[in-house]
């Protein structure tokens, strides 16, 4: 065995004393499953300081679910939601400053005070129901989140508002955990949160990463196509992720504010692509909202911050310009272009 041990060291000629090559260490993989924000989420950072960033990318995610979820007793969200006021840490600073461009942007279709219709739908507590049309306008008045303010650290709701970070805090998080990988000297790696992907740099040999986009109509793992990228986000929405049926009907978990119903304006999918975790993560939900022309044309306007992939309900695959290169698909793809 020893001998082996020695052979090998010869062969990979950079071996040093530990028994173990310079570019074994760089391409040594750590990885870890865990469950947070309520879904599986998957890290995976190489080199020699893999271990101990997605260590400390764990522990990030754990603190940004407690503050951000509906439900943790010492958590920012849970109790401004009880009390429609409160102290707010740097990163909900920061996430709601998302929040609000967004808002203002996409003309009300993202809007983080629509946990009142999370919740009359029962996406909040599973416990599901069809809303009456008066529960409906009930729910509806309590959102807008024009009426959400900060001033330095404090966050005030409108009246009766609650609010929910569902739709951006997981691209936020894969955010940070890139950060913290860098931090720790790590340039290469990867984090799936539920299937919303970010990479930071390219794989060790050097390659882009290939991360698949999910055929919204199709089996799980069914894939509409894949793109090649290093150092983006890969973020996708779509009505398959969380629903209930009732009467033969589906009703999925991402409300468009204007009718307060699960948004039905011609996407089944949104994927976003871009260097910014949070932007992309509330941009999916917000264009699945918007609809196959909106979001088209909201592209047009910023196509310089990111690049998308749509799926519509007639099957159609829309794909933005800037990843006609990057993208590969069995299925027929149009390419949406500025001009
Ligand atoms: P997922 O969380 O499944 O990856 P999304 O990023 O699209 O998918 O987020 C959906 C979540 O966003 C919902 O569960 C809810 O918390 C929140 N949400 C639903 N509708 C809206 C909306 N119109 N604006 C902002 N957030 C929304
Ligand atoms: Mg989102």
């Amino acid at each position: 065995m020893a001998l082996l041990a020695i052979g090998m060291c010869i062969a990979l000629s950079s071996c040093k004393k530990a028994g173990i090559s310079e570019k074994a260490k760089k391409e040594q993989a750590y990885s870890k499953d865990i469950f947070a924000m309520d879904t599986y989420m998957s890290l995976t950072a190489y080199g020699e300081h893999g271990e101990e960033a997605v260590k400390a990318a764990e522990e990030e995610i754990h603190h940004l679910d407690n503050i951000w979820s509906i439900v943790s007793k010492d958590g920012e969200v849970y109790n401004i939601n009880k009390k429609g006021t409160g102290e707010i840490s740097k990163d909900t600073k920061t996430v709601l400053e998302y929040a609000k461009r967004l808002n203002e942007e996409t003309e009300g279709a993202f809007d983080v005070t629509i946990y009142p219709l999370m919740d009359l739908w029962g996406f909040t507590t599973q416990k599901y129901h069809v809303p009456t049309k008066e529960e409906l306008r009930q729910a509806m008045a309590r959102v807008g989140q024009e009426y959400m303010t900060i001033e330095d650290d404090t966050l005030t709701l409108g009246e009766q508002q609650q609010m929910d970070l569902g739709g951006i805090a997981k691209g936020y998080t894969s955010s940070r955990i890139m950060e913290i990988f860098k931090e720790h000297g790590v340039t290469s790696g990867m984090v799936s949160l539920g299937g919303n992907v970010q990479v930071l740099g390219t794989k060790v040999n050097g390659d882009k990463w290939n991360v698949g986009i999910r055929n919204p109509k199709g089996n799980d793992g069914e894939l509409i196509g894949a793109v090649s990228v290093a150092d983006r986000t890969v973020i996708t929405s779509g009505g398959y992720e969380r629903y209930f049926e009732e009467d033969g009907k589906t009703y999925h978990h991402i409300i468009d504010p204007f009718t307060g119903y699960p948004a039905e304006n011609g996407l089944i999918s949104v994927t976003i692509i871009s260097k910014d975790g949070t932007l992309a993560d509330g941009l999916s939900t917000a264009l699945f909202v918007m609809g196959t022309k909106q979001a088209t044309e909201y592209w047009k306007e910023h196509h310089e911050e990111f690049e998308a992939v749509f799926v519509t309900d007639e099957s159609k695959v829309y794909v933005t310009e800037g990843l006609k290169d990057d993208f590969q698909s069995d299925y027929d793809i149009e390419i949406v272009r500025v001009n």
